[in-house]
């Protein structure tokens, strides 16, 4: 069986789990650096960059995630995960693990719309996909390699470069598991079976 990880540093953890239980794959919470060698595809989850970040050099994780992403198993990075896969952050000199060639703006659908839920259709995986945004970033500039899998109000909201799949909202919070049983099959395809 297909075995994805979600990074348990912080976040929406228990979720996710839930999401890729539901796709058919073992789920795996990552808390040592060491679980990464066991794993097929991980998912970053959301919750607050900065934080995870702290906690990626405090258990020293940082080498053996880009590690993971060279090495070509899938990485998804939900929300704040999408901020720490991406090789520019906007107001940022430096990037977190750096390995999506996009641009992202962290908390970039302004304050009255902290939190909304909106129905998206997603390139090759949902025609209308309940996507729900909690402090969400966007991306702002996407490099020639990477795919734009979805839009919102003319932001890219969903985007994938290879092995490397991100989106903006969180798509373990509801009981649609089709973003999630897609990632799995990339993790099935970078396998070979
Ligand atoms: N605003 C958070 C950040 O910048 C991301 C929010 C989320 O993951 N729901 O890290």
């Amino acid at each position: 069986m297909i075995k994805i990880g979600v990074l348990g540093l912080q976040g929406a953890v228990r979720e996710h789990v839930h999401s890729i239980r539901e796709s058919g794959a073992e789920a795996i919470v990552v808390k040592d650096k060491d679980q990464l060698a066991e794993i097929d595809g991980l998912i970053l989850p959301g919750g607050e960059s900065t934080t995870m970040r702290k906690l990626i050099d405090k258990y020293n994780f940082m080498e053996s995630l880009k590690e993971f992403a060279r090495s070509g198993k899938p990485m998804f990075g939900t929300c704040a995960g999408l901020i720490l896969l991406a090789k520019n952050i906007i107001g940022y000199e430096h990037p977190h693990i750096g390995v999506m060639d996009v641009k992202v703006e962290r908390n970039s659908f302004g304050r009255q719309k902290d939190s909304f839920e909106a129905d998206i259709p997603i390139a090759g995986i949902a025609d209308d996909f309940q996507a729900v945004f909690i402090r969400a970033p966007h991306i702002v500039q996407a490099g020639e390699n990477v795919e734009i899998l979805a839009k919102h109000n003319e932001k890219i909201v969903a985007a994938r470069e290879g092995n490397i799949l991100g989106c903006s909202f969180h798509p373990e919070l509801t009981d649609d598991h089709r973003i999630t049983a897609y990632f799995v099959n990339m993790a099935k395809e970078a396998k070979g079976n």
